[in-house]
């Protein structure tokens, strides 16, 4: 079994949407907000969209949140376990969610309940990629980075079984 991966969004492309995205972000984010980044598959996309927003002189604070659906399978099964929660009070706050890939739906209208949960103010979603086909919850982000095809990507945080993470570009698996 050889796997490849074929470039489907470049180091470049990236970079230029996040920087829009920001832009785009930045103005809707009162004092105070939390962004909460979904981990592991985020930690690039927020690391690069938090240095673009710093150029914005917002007063953000940042926390993480590790959520995993039951079963590993590349199927979500809907069910969500809460890994490592975040540390950060969210009650009366802002929260903007961020997480890499909106697939089923189930991972993001999950956290988005648990920020409500919470006591979260105004809670704003963004995501790198959306997969609008694959949806299994109703569910949209308020900012999206790129609407992809059915397929299954690596790179930019995302993985293959813990691989491929540190790629800089998007890729599609192949096998
Ligand atoms: P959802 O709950 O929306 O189905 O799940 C989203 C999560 O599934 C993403 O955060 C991501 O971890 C994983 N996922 C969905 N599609 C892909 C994909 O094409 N590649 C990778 N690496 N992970 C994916
Ligand atoms: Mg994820």
């Amino acid at each position: 079994m050889t796997i490849s991966i074929e470039p489907l969004i470049s180091e470049a492309e990236i970079r230029a949407r996040v920087v829009a995205l920001a832009t785009e972000i930045a103005p809707r984010l009162q004092p105070g907000t939390v962004v909460v980044t979904l981990l592991k598959g985020a930690f690039i996309f927020a690391s690069d969209l938090l240095r673009e927003l710093a150029r914005h002189d917002l007063d953000i604070h940042l926390d993480f949140m590790a959520l995993s659906s039951y079963g590993n399978d590349t199927r979500s099964s809907g069910r969500l376990l809460i890994n490592m929660d975040c540390q950060k009070l969210v009650e009366n706050r802002d929260v903007l969610l961020l997480d890499d890939i909106l697939d089923s739906g189930n991972t993001l209208a999950f956290a988005v309940e648990h920020m409500r949960f919470k006591g979260a103010e105004q809670i704003l979603t963004c995501v790198l990629l959306d997969k609008p086909s694959r949806r299994q919850t109703p569910f949209q982000a308020d900012y999206v980075g790129f609407t992809i095809p059915d397929l299954f990507v690596v790179g930019y945080g995302t993985d293959y079984a813990e691989r491929f993470r540190e790629l800089p570009f998007i890729g599609h698996l192949k096998e």
